[in-house]
């Protein structure tokens, strides 16, 4: 098997058009396992961890983070939880110290498993994943699109994940996943809020609840019309309770090892319930 070791992101993107059998490796917390399983055997390996271009992040002038692809679990948790406060509880939930030095956004992404637990906070902040080819240069892609199938991205043969476009949180952000104890665990399901008063909206990701990460639609809409914006009263229970309801009948989850379909569907409601009050005494405590 090749090595291939480019140390600049022109020289990346140039030998991912020139051998396709080459797999891109990051953090390889998940690429690692797939080969010592023998579940994959690539021509080559692409290792991007000498691409500085990956290693940064940086803030637009509108607030955006440009998170590179191959920031860690860790530099997030220790250096974005201010300003992605959803992504870094994520952060911190995922696998064990060792993995979160290793692993990244990026990979998350790469993987673009329905469990990954980036992708839910990435969906309710409406993140977008910066993409790029020598073909066709660089693209944006809105998070929502990005996943195509169980563990399937956009990604073209000839792309690399560049980096993710974060808008700075306007608002609270929360993040909670179920998993049979709290550390080193895929998620059984998984639920990330963002509430954007600015613009009187909700964002919502649900995780490890369908064939991949997906937004509840409905039940944002439905939550930012009822949400007394102005007065900011303390929520409902039974408007919680509602929301809750719409994020659980946006899944469509399966049976397997991990946890039952109807188990997914309740434990979803709750996740969303606790989330929407926590979030909201959150933003009533900073008024
Ligand atoms: C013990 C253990 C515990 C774990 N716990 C969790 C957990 O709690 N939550 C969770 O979500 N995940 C967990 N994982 C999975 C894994 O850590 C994450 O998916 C992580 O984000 C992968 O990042 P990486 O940098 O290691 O990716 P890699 O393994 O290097 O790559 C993953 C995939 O992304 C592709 N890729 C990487 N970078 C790019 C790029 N720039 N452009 C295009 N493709 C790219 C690779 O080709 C590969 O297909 C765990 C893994 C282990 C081994």
């Amino acid at each position: 098997m090749d090595f291939l070791q480019p140390s600049s992101w022109d020289d990346a993107l140039a030998a991912r058009a020139e051998r396709p059998d080459a797999l891109p490796i990051a953090g390889g917390t998940d690429v690692m396992v797939e080969l010592n399983f023998d579940r994959r055997r690539p021509g080559a390996l692409l290792d991007l961890t000498r691409v500085p271009e990956l290693a940064g992040w940086s803030v637009a002038p509108d607030g955006t983070v440009r998170l590179g692809a191959g920031v860690s679990y860790g530099r997030v948790i220790g250096e974005l939880g201010d300003r992605l406060p959803g992504l870094a509880m994520a952060a911190r939930t995922v696998g064990s110290p060792q993995i979160r030095v290793r692993g990244t956004v990026g990979g998350n992404l790469g993987s673009a498993s329905p469990a990954g637990d980036a992708h839910p906070p990435l969906l309710a902040a409406r993140a977008e994943v910066e993409v790029a080819s020598v073909a066709r240069g660089t693209r944006r892609v809105p998070v929502a699109d990005f996943f195509t199938g169980v563990k399937r991205n956009a990604l073209a043969p000839d792309e690399l994940i560049a980096a993710v476009h974060v808008p700075t949180a306007a608002g609270p952000q929360q993040f909670c996943k179920i998993g049979t104890r709290n550390a080193m665990v895929i998620s059984v399901s998984a639920f990330a809020l963002a509430l954007h008063p600015d613009r009187r909206a909700v964002g919502t990701g649900i995780g490890s609840a369908a064939p991949t990460p997906r937004r509840a639609p409905d039940a944002e809409e439905f939550l930012a019309g009822e949400l007394d914006w102005d007065r900011r009263p303390a929520l409902p229970e039974g408007l919680a309770r509602a929301f809750g309801e719409r994020v659980a009948a946006a899944a469509s989850p399966i049976d397997d090892v991990r946890g039952t379909a109807a188990y997914r569907r309740h434990s979803l409601a709750v996740l969303a319930r606790r989330a929407a009050t926590w979030a909201w005494d959150d933003l009533r405590r900073a008024a």
